[in-house]
This record gives structure tokens, C-alpha cells and sequence, in this order.
């Protein structure tokens, strides 16, 4: 088990935020997880579990225990004629487990290639990209609760998926942490290849494999989305807004080419971006803060930022898209401090 005093959280989180931590500890094993959750002095101690940061803003310096998975590995835990069951420890990197899946011939998480962050958040966020979600091969997730110590293992159904949340992500309910991840994916995969510009990047290749369609969408998102190594930034800042139709159709009055999506709970989802774009924001930058010039649901770390400078940014965005559209954006981003 690896313990800090004082550590820096710069190369913890993809904002690259220069915060520090009172105390980082970083544990390998569910027994160390263990021993350290039945810790009185941890429980006293504000605390977080991070993974990579891809999904954090933070706001101070952490006055408290940021705590961190080294639980790796992926392990083929299960085969039917059909399928098979992966096991994977939450702090494997997500593309890491894509990569290995496609090299392998099982289907199913292809789509959501070249997403940063660990397996873990994978199974809190509910990631998504390109008509997939990581809902739809979770099978189990294994997790300790941090008030009981009790380890529960969580079928899809109790995880509560819905768009980039989970049971996880409720506040109502005990937190918990997650170790271990269980994916099912097909030997012989449906490949979704109908959303966005993927069927004509896949136009390029020879033919339409599980490795075609990664290296397409590995393609695309190098092109729209900034490297995080090169500039700070967490991918989309905001969750899209699902508006209702009554709104949508008064909406479209006004902005004939407002672009919209079917939500599945018959409501509208709408693409931030679009709205932070028609308010201006697109390109532009506010000190050491960018929205990003080919995608202004993404804001970057120009240089030195703070995170205060980015919520500031954040919260100005927010107000003209309200008083612009009547729409609430929610940030995807989880402040912390
Ligand atoms: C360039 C870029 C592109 C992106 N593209 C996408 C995209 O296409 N689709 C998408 O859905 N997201 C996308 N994201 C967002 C991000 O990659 C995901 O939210 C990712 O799942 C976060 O993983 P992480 O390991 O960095 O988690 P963190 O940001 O460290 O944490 C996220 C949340 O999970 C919690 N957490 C982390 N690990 C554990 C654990 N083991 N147990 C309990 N809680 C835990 C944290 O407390 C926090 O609440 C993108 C981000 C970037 C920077």
C-alpha cells in the first residue's frame, strides 16, 4: 500500500490542477481496501476515490484522504458458446480492457474506445460513446460499502443505470467503492455503427471488424477531442439536457436547426454543445480558460488555470444558455472542494 503526506493531485487529474492532498493512499488488494475502510482515523477523515481524474474538477487543495485503486488485472471469469465474462480489476484503464476485448474478438465495448479513466468509474459514470454504453455488457459490479464494510455484489438491474449515472452516483445511498467489474461480451457481436460520422470514417477502411471500428473511432476522437497530456481538460463538460417536447417545439420556432435526439424517456435530448456554440462561447478563451475550438462542450486548461477560473467559465456558459434557451446544463464534471 502506497501512503503520501502532502501529494500533489497535478498528474491525478486531467485538468492537470496543481492541488495537493493531506494524505493520498493508494492500496492493491480488497484485504488493504478493507483495513483501511475499518481505519477510525479514515472515517474520521473526509475522504474521495478517485481514478484517473478524467471526470474531476478540483476546486482547493484536498483537505482530506483522496484514495486510489491499484486493483488491476482482467481475467476471463466465465464462456459460454456465445460469450464470455470478463473480470477486471477497477483500476485497469478502460481503453486498456477495449484494446484487449477487440485483440481477442469479443464485442461489445469497441464503441467506446480511447475513453480516459478506470474500469471502476467505467461502472460508476455509465460512460458512453457512439450509441453505446457500458450499462449494456455490465454484468455485475463488486463493491465495498464504505459505512458497513460489506462487500456486495451488485447485478446491472441494482446499479441503476441511466444516461452517465448509477446507484453509485446517488447520494441517498451508502457510498461505495468499487474493486472488481464483471463484462459480458459476444463472441459473434451486432456492430452499432449508425451514430454520428462513424459509418463514413469506416468508409476508409477495408472492411468492418471489431478493429476497424476502434481504429475509426480512435480517429475521430483524436481529430474533435484535445489529448489531455497536450491540454487539461475532461471532456464534455456538460451532460446534454433532455427538455420536453412542448419545450423542444417552442424552441424549434426560433432555431429551425436546433439538432435533437429521441431521449428513451419520450422527452428530447439535446447536444450542449450546440447551445454553448449558438451562445458564442465556441473557440473563445477568458484568461488561462478555453472552450475548445471544434467542440464547445469542452473546456481546456490553457495554461496555468485554477480550478475556480474554470467553474467561473463554467457558471458564465451556464447563465447564457439559460437565459438563451430555458435550459438548465448540468455539469457531467464532479467538483471537488
Ligand atoms: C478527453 C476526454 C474524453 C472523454 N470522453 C468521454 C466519453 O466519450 N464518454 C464518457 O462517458 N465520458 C467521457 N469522458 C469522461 C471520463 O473519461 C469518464 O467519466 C471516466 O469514466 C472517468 O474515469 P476516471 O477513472 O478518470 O474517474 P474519476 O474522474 O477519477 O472519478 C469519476 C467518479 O468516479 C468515482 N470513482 C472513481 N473510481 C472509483 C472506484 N473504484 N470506486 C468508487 N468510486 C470511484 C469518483 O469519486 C468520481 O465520482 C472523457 C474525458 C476526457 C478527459
Amino acid at each position: 500500500m502506497k501512503i503520501e503526506q502532502n501529494y500533489s493531485l497535478e498528474k491525478h487529474n486531467t485538468f492537470h490542477i496543481p492541488v495537493k492532498t493531506r494524505w493520498f493512499m493508494e492500496y492493491d488488494s480488497e484485504d488493504d481496501l478493507e483495513r483501511i475502510l475499518r481505519d477510525e482515523y479514515f472515517q474520521e477523515c473526509l475522504s474521495l476515490h478517485i481514478g484517473s481524474g478524467s471526470n474531476l474538477l478540483f476546486l482547493n487543495d484536498y483537505n482530506g484522504i483522496i484514495l486510489h485503486s491499484n486493483i488491476k488485472g482482467i481475467h476471463l471469469a466465465g464462456e459460454t458458446e456465445k460469450s464470455v465474462l470478463l473480470r477486471v480489476g477497477a483500476a485497469e484503464k478502460w481503453d486498456d480492457v477495449v484494446a484487449y476485448a477487440v485483440s481477442n474478438g469479443w464485442g461489445g465495448i469497441e464503441n467506446l474506445s480511447l475513453i480516459p479513466g478506470e474500469t471502476g468509474a467505467a461502472a460508476i459514470q455509465n460512460i458512453g460513446a457512439y450509441g453505446a454504453e457500458a450499462k449494456d455488457v455490465i454484468e455485475t459490479v463488486e463493491a465495498y460499502n464504505q459505512l458497513s464494510f460489506q462487500k456486495r455484489i451488485f447485478t446491472n438491474q441494482e446499479c441503476e443505470y441511466a444516461y452517465r449515472t448509477s446507484y453509485f452516483k446517488n447520494e441517498h445511498n451508502d457510498p461505495h467503492i468499487i474493486t472488481y467489474v464483471n463484462l459480458r461480451l459476444q463472441k459473434n457481436p451486432q456492430f452499432s455503427i449508425n451514430y454520428g460520422n462513424l459509418k463514413e470514417e469506416l468508409a476508409k477502411y477495408p472492411g468492418i471488424t471489431l478493429s476497424t471500428i476502434r481504429e475509426a473511432i480512435i480517429t475521430i476522437r483524436k481529430e474533435k477531442l484535445p489529448d489531455p497530456e497536450i491540454m487539461g481538460n475532461a471532456g464534455s463538460f456538460f451532460m446534454n439536457p433532455v427538455i420536453t417536447t412542448d419545450h423542444f417545439e417552442k424552441l424549434k420556432v426560433n432555431y429551425p436547426s436546433i439538432p435533437s435526439y429521441p431521449s428513451s424517456d419520450g422527452k428530447i435530448k439535446v447536444p450542449a454543445g450546440w447551445l454553448i456554440e449558438q451562445c458564442g462561447f465556441k473557440g473563445k478563451s477568458h484568461g488561462t480558460v478555453g472552450v475548445y475550438e471544434k467542440q464547445a462542450l469542452v473546456l481546456v486548461n490553457l495554461g496555468d488555470a485554477r480550478g475556480h477560473e474554470i467553474a467561473l467559465v463554467a457558471e458564465s456558459i451556464r447563465t447564457a444558455v439559460n437565459e438563451r434557451f430555458g435550459i438548465e446544463l448540468v455539469p457531467e464534471v464532479k467538483y471537488v472542494g
